[in-house]
């Protein structure tokens, strides 16, 4: 058999909110998928999640677009439009996802912005198990596809596992390219490692490139409360010196505040939950903390 040649990119999901978005992640990243924990050093995008199939030689690096997937009850405005659209712009694919027999405004002020994105843009119809006549979906596929969509997949994120056909659709439209991220590193998009991944994203927002570089976050204890839902994150950063964890700290611990405030905030808006973080800043050799987190992660062979 012949081997593919790999294809890889930077992929945005969007949908308004009740498409079906986490539905189809959750489900994406029970296949075999791999993440990791390294910087994105060429997008100003944070990085969610990695998804490798080796099988179609594919590689997505999903990315977050604030501002994308807002929220209906908050009046768009037109910067804001303008930012995101500029935003996607620069990614190599978009995955849209809708609702099969169900268009709000939501979902028009999305197609508009994408539009004129379409050649690089998959939609997912998604939830057709709840639509008895099939033929309204086909309808719809037809419309979209006129627009210029790339390709239009329906699909169930709850009932079906026809997902290859995304990764075979997006295969056509990614670059060829190696991979950005290494495969050998398997472990699953956990609550536990985007709230590394964000306190990370907060290091090097307030720090700069070079200390953050050096610096493993460790997740030390998540927990959900049942009573409401509340997420207690510990964690500890590990510095690569001492001079490096003074500077993380800052005076009176400042520094450490403002950092663990933007990191509660992101987190919130992620969980949809109020977010508890407690951080700590340790001062380790490297390599040992380096290891830690692999364990710690699974991203061990
Ligand atoms: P998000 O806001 O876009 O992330 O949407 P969610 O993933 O939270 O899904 C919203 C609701 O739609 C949930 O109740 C899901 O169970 C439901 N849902 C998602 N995918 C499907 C599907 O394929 N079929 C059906 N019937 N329900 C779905
Ligand atoms: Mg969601």
């Amino acid at each position: 058999m012949q081997e593919l040649q790999k294809v890889c990119g930077y992929v945005a999901i969007i949908g308004r909110p009740n498409v079906g978005k986490s539905t189809l992640m959750n489900q994406l990243l029970k296949r075999k998928m791999t993440i990791t924990s390294k910087r994105p050093q060429t997008t100003r995008h944070s990085i969610t999640c990695i998804l490798t199939d080796e099988q179609q030689a594919l590689q997505m690096v999903l990315v977050d677009t604030p501002g994308i997937n807002f929220n209906t009850q908050h009046h768009v405005m037109k910067w804001m439009h303008q930012q995101a659209v500029s935003a996607l712009k620069h990614l190599d694919l978009r995955v849209w996802i809708i609702e099969a027999g169900h268009w709000e405004e939501h979902d028009q002020i999305i197609c508009e912005m994408l539009v004129p994105l379409a050649e690089k843009t998959i939609v997912i119809i998604n939830k057709i198990d709840k639509v008895k006549d099939k033929l309204k979906i086909l309808e719809h596929m037809q419309t979209l596809s006129d627009m210029g969509f790339r390709k239009i997949i329906p699909l169930s994120a709850t009932k079906e596992q026809n997902f290859s056909v995304l990764f075979k659709m997006a295969r056509e439209v990614l670059p060829i390219s190696d991979y950005y991220y290494p495969i050998e590193q398997q472990a699953t998009c956990t609550k536990e490692f985007m709230a590394a991944e964000v306190v990370r994203e907060k290091l090097m927002r307030y720090l700069g490139q070079e200390i953050p570089y050096e610096c493993t976050v460790m997740i030390d204890n998540f927990e959900i409360d049942p009573s409401n839902s509340l997420h207690k994150i510990q964690a500890t950063i590990y510095a690569g010196n001492d001079r490096h964890k003074k500077v993380i700290v800052g005076t009176e611990g400042q520094q450490l505040k403002a950092i663990g405030q933007a990191a509660r905030l992101t987190l919130e808006g992620m969980f949809k939950q109020k977010v508890f973080l407690k951080l700590w800043v340790k001062v380790k050799d490297s390599w040992a903390a380096h290891k830690e987190a692999i364990t710690q992660f699974g991203l061990e062979e």
